[in-house]
């Protein structure tokens, strides 16, 4: 009997779901062997990156515990390389691993502009989020530009004023903060700004980081003892480097059941994926993040029973903004992330934010009991209906 061996990249929202679903499924078969790398042998919660950069405490959360007893190897270290010829990936340089097939899940970082990676500081490690909390602890008085005013920045510069009053935080980019919700959420979401005493300047294109400030476009330049990089996304360069077909943000181009359009015994999942939905292409969410890894574990097993894979569907359904530790605002929204009329605000929103932001890890070891579990999710109706 031979083994198929699936192989899963980075434990994040989308490859944990994948890697315990699969797990779970075929447990105690011999013929399907399934193993999963990530850098870091705790998960992650991306989600609560902006509390550990102002020096708040977030759960440990070890990936092994969670696969124990499934039969699932877990491999901790770095992806480096992907050849797809020869179907294998190399961990750490040194370390070469087989695959029949791939659930590529790497995720994304925040985008880039000349000096970030120099001057500024990033959320997209917990490394790095550690890295700017002990700046922050250590500043004292001064000016942190939180660069980028999407949901990342907004949840980043309302922490850290929260968090450490004597700071100017300025929160600075191109677009409105709360740009994609409804009037109410949007005027609720800048008064706490401001009440937060968070200094918003939208319309502001930053073009480089420099020691000590940021250059905008126009030439105008704003002083920073501290700058936060949150704009813009992109993918690792690894799908790329390997060959497959990637889009311009370097995510890998899916078909429609998440399989690389140029090599379809990788599936893309999560933040690394390029998945065309009939909204458009989805934008990086755990949301969305986890039923793509779901959806790629249930189309392996029915890959390995000679099946064809379904087309995956998913419609958004909630935008949850946190304002500190005891505000929120979460705009509801339509299967294609347009604002609805209604939203919550306050403390109620906050413990809403909370609420879905602590749900993954038990998802996780809900699946692991029954798999069947991780499979609900909003398909998104007429807006997802005949994609593809
Ligand atoms: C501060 C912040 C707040 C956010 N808030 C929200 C929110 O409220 N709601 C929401 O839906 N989304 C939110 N997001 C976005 C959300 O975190 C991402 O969409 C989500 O994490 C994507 O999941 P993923 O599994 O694709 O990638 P990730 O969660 O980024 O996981 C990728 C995994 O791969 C590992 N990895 C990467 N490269 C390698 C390598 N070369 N070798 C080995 N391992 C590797 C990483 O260590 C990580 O474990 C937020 C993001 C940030 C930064």
């Amino acid at each position: 009997m031979t083994t198929h061996k699936v192989l899963v990249l980075g434990a994040g929202y989308a490859g944990m779901a994948a890697a315990i679903q699969l797990a779970a499924r075929v447990k105690g078969r011999a013929d399907v062997e399934v193993t999963l790398v990530n850098a870091h042998d705790r998960f992650t919660e991306r989600l609560r990156l902006h509390l550990t950069a102002t020096g708040q405490p977030v759960a440990e959360l070890s990936i092994p515990d969670l696969l124990a007893g499934t039969g699932a190897r877990f491999v901790r270290g770095w992806v480096t390389a992907l050849d797809p010829d020869t179907r294998t990936v190399r961990v750490d340089d040194d370390r070469v691993l087989h695959y029949d097939t791939l659930v590529y899940g790497l995720g994304g970082v925040a985008g880039t502009v000349p000096g970030a990676e120099e001057h500024a500081h990033t959320l997209n490690t917990p490394e790095d989020a550690e890295v700017l909390g002990r700046r922050l602890a250590g500043l004292g008085r001064g000016t942190v530009v939180v660069a980028g005013t999407g949901l990342t920045g907004v949840e980043s510069a309302a922490e850290i004023a929260e968090r450490y009053p004597e700071l100017r935080v300025v929160l600075l980019g191109r677009g409105e903060p709360g740009a994609t919700m409804n009037t109410r959420a949007r005027t609720y979401l800048q008064a706490a700004l401001e009440r937060l005493g968070v200094e918003v300047r939208s319309g502001a294109e930053v073009i480089k980081v420099l020691p000590d400030a940021i250059e905008l476009a126009g030439g105008e330049t704003v002083s920073a003892d501290v700058v936060l990089w949150t704009g813009g996304t992109r993918a690792a360069p690894l799908a790329a480097a390997a060959g497959l077909t990637v889009d311009d943000r370097g995510r890998v181009a899916t078909d429609a059941a998440l399989r690389s359009v140029s090599h379809p015994d990788v599936y893309a999942v999560g933040d690394a994926a390029a998945i065309r939905q009939g909204y458009g292409v989805l934008h990086g969410t755990c949301q969305s993040g986890m039923p793509t890894g779901v959806h790629a574990a249930v189309s392996i097993i029915r890959a390995l029973r000679g099946e064809e894979p379904k087309p995956f569907r998913f419609g958004y359904y909630h935008t949850p903004v946190s304002l500190g530790r005891h505000d929120a605002v979460v705009q509801f929204t339509h299967p294609d992330d347009s604002p609805r009329r209604i939203s919550l605000t306050g403390r109620l929103a906050a413990r809403y934010k909370e609420t879905v932001t602590a749900s993954p890890w038990p998802t996780y070891l809900r699946m692991k009991k029954m798999p069947v579990s991780g499979a609900f999710w909003p398909r998104g109706g007429r807006f997802t209906r005949g994609v593809r």
